[in-house]
């Protein structure tokens, strides 16, 4: 029959319903478009034969052939393992299997010629090969391979119905060589001409059957031009599209309220960065154009700061502003620090949250709409239609991660013309990540911490130190200071058993540290708001000593005589959080301290991560080694968070370089053709309308 790429994968050749269901399923894989587009996640190089004296540490996968000497079957249940001594005429490695152990043990044999494929890795002074794939040896069958074989992911489902990457392979093959139809080009030809790219069909096919390595490069740099340059793009689109229809209010003057509040009421001098972002701000809110501005800054970097003063600077303009924080305790939070740094200046500031009583309410809308209201602090509660503001000028979001553009648009609904919008967010972002995420703003960052802050000290205990940790805690409290006990909390579904983690702590922290010489408050995310409050205040007001809690203190919590942060079983939150909770303390001028405890046994993973804490308090730093470890194709992270496309083949952490050069590309082509109206253009519109259907729904991202 006669093919296209929208043809449902069904019709291809060894495939039929069963496996297309499967297909869809697990690999989201509709059509012969979609396999096509299915790119390997590595090439595997095929032409060398290994001996096992060759082996040394960090090799990539390689390819060994020899006998099988031993196999043995240990430990029951989830210990269960099969291992097997590999033997070639120069030593010895073992392959070890933790799964699907029946399978593998039905179909190996001792003594008979194997070709064994997969990664070595040292453990306990010896080589093993985890899972390796494992082949009868026969060298009469030994085609002479392509020096690099692709090979593609897929899942446990999908092996278990032996649809593994050779039958992806096999697939790709059918498509690519007994299978005729066209596949259009994507890019516009002034593009393909101009930085030399590769054209799609010939990409598309040394993607999957690279003929050597160079070509491979060229297929690679094209394809990830390509998925790179839409995504900026569509963003850049979107901004020049915003800046050219949507009037910002214009802020003129910097009048009574900002003046009186810098002269008389803010306790300490900006740092040189704050200065630089109000003025970045000033002058974004000054030229009649909506802002819609990213500020980054590390946690206490004074970002809620800068938001004061941005908020007077409305005020004097005659407009009201909001900021909207992502949980209550933090909006309580801001309300307390803004109303305590205006002090006496006739700013009316408002507070509204979900457990705001209904009669206090009404008595916020209604100042709201006669503009008695100046700021209004509070939760996504502010979003509801029925919070109608006078003259809505200015908004602050913090900690971005939570809200999705179309909350964002929500805000502009209030009025006839949208609010300039702040967006603060404490968890650094690298770089590309921000141009990603955030392509459609303008970025401010805030890399300058208030002077006199002390690092602070991180180290990282095994739990058989304990000891140590209690003397520390002992010793901090003697001089008046107090700490913060944590422990994870990650999933919903592990709630109950988390809760009990926290009691066993705080019993033993209890016995460690009795009543009544040592106060004890806990914190955990099902208490009741009134437990919680009640808790909180004892130890803001410095009547309790230690506070153990879940991660419920994560974001906002701000007391400054708190200087010891114990993190319990470290190695189960990722990078970005611990760097939270270690902003927890150090906000005095005393010299603070973070311990991460956890059991001896690390991952590769965690263990990097507790020694990147360990090594550096640099949050952009840290969110580096966050995004490198996570790994191209694997940002479940910043999914959450409001990736709103899939990145097949691109990488933020390891294609930083084209991202940039892309960018500049795509504005390039919109500073000439705002509205991509010039026919060699016609294709970009095409192509993003396309992906524009195939975003995640933004709604969705919570
Ligand atoms: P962020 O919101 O960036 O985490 P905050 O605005 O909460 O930081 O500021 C953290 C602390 O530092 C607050 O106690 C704040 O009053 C203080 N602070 C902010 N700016 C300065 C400054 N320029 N000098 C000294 N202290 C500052
Ligand atoms: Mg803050």
């Amino acid at each position: 029959m006669r093919v296209n790429l929208s043809t449902d994968i069904m019709y291809l050749g060894g495939v039929g319903p069963k496996k297309a269901e499967l297909l869809r399923k697990e690999l989201n894989i509709h059509t012969i478009g979609d396999l096509l587009r299915y790119y390997p996640y590595k090439y595997v190089d095929r032409s060398k034969i290994y001996k096992i004296s060759e082996i040394v540490d960090d090799l990539p996968y390689i390819q060994l052939i020899g006998k099988l000497i031993r196999i043995d079957q240990t430990g029951v249940g989830p210990k269960k393992r099969l291992t097997a001594i590999f033997s070639d005429e120069t030593g010895m490695v073992e392959l070890v299997w933790f799964k699907g152990i029946k399978w593998v043990e039905k179909n190996i044999k001792l003594n008979s010629n194997y070709l064994v494929f997969g990664k070595a890795t040292l453990f306990n002074g010896r080589f093993n090969i985890a899972h390796p794939e494992i082949e009868e040896y026969k060298p009469e069958n030994d085609k002479t391979k392509s020096s690099f074989e692709a090979a593609y992911n897929t899942t446990e489902k999908l092996k278990n119905s032996y649809l593994n990457s050779k039958y992806i392979h096999r697939l790709q093959q059918t498509l690519a060589f007994q299978t005729q139809f066209d596949i259009e080009e994507t890019l516009p030809a002034h593009l393909i001409d101009r930085y030399k790219l590769m054209t799609l069909p010939e990409a598309l096919k040394q993607i999957h059957f690279p003929d050597n390595s160079t070509l491979l490069q060229k297929s690679q740099n094209r394809l990830k031009f390509e998925e790179l340059f839409y995504v900026q793009l569509g963003l850049l689109k979107q901004r020049s599209l915003r800046l050219s229809k949507q009037n910002g209010h214009v802020f003129k003057v910097v009048g009574d309220m900002f003046n009186r509040f810098y002269r008389e009421k803010l306790p300490f001098e900006l740092t040189d960065a704050q200065k630089r972002v109000i003025k970045e701000i000033r002058r974004d809110m000054g030229n009649g154009k909506q802002m819609n501005r990213l500020l980054q800054g590390d946690v206490g970097s004074g970002k809620t700061l800068v938001s004061l003063m941005c908020m007077l600077i409305a005020m004097d303009n005659g407009y009201q502003s909001s900021i909207i924080a992502p949980t209550e305790i933090l909006a309580n939070q801001h309300y307390l620090t803004i109303t305590k740094l205006l002090g006496d200046l006739p700013v009316k500031v408002g507070l509204l949250t979900g457990s705001t009583k209904k009669s206090e309410r009404k008595v916020l809308h209604n100042d709201l709409l006669s503009g008695t209201t100046n700021i209004l602090i509070g939760t996504h509660a502010l979003l509801e239609d029925i919070v109608q503001f006078k003259n809505l000028g200015f908004v602050t979001i913090d900690e971005q991660q939570r809200f999705g553009v179309a909350q964002r648009a929500k805000l502009w609904d209030k009025n006839d013309n949208p609010p300039h919008v702040l967006v603060m967010t404490a968890t650094p972002i690298p770089r590309t990540l921000a141009m990603t995420l955030y392509g459609d703003l303008d970025v401010s960052v805030i890399d300058q911490l208030p002077p006199g802050r002390k690092p602070i000290k991180t180290i990282h205990f095994t739990d058989a130190k304990r000891n140590l940790v209690f003397g520390l805690m002992r010793e901090q409290i003697k001089q008046g200071r107090q700490i913060y006990v944590v422990y994870p909390l990650i999933k919903e579904s592990e709630k109950m058993e988390n809760l009990k983690d926290l009691q066993d702590g705080y019993e033993s922290i209890t016995r460690a540290f009795p009543q009544p010489e040592y106060v004890t408050v806990v914190v955990h995310g099902q208490m009741k708001p009134d437990d919680k409050e009640f808790s909180m205040n004892l130890f803001a007001k410095g009547k309790a000593h230690i506070m153990v809690a879940t991660t419920v203190i994560e974001v906002g919590v701000n007391v400054p005589n708190a200087t010891v942060m114990v993190i319990e079983s470290a190695e189960r939150f990722g990078l970005s959080q611990l760097h939270q909770l270690r902003g927890r303390v150090g906000r005095g001028a005393d010299e603070s301290h973070c311990v991460l405890m956890s059991s001896v046994k690390l991952t590769h993973e965690s263990r990097k991560r507790l020694e990147t804490m360990v090594a550096t308090n640099d949050g952009f730093q840290i969110a580096e080694v966050d995004l490198q470890l996570r790994g191209p194709g694997d940002l479940e992270g910043t999914q959450q968070s409001g990736l709103p496309f899939e990145l097949k083949i691109a990488s933020l952490s390891k294609d930083s370089q084209l991202l940039q050069y892309v960018r500049q590309v795509a504005m390039e082509i919109l500073d000439e053709d705002p509205q991509l109206v010039l026919s060699q253009n016609a294709i970009l519109n095409l192509q993003l309308e396309k992906a524009e259907k195939q975003k995640v729904n933004f709604s969705q991202i919570s």
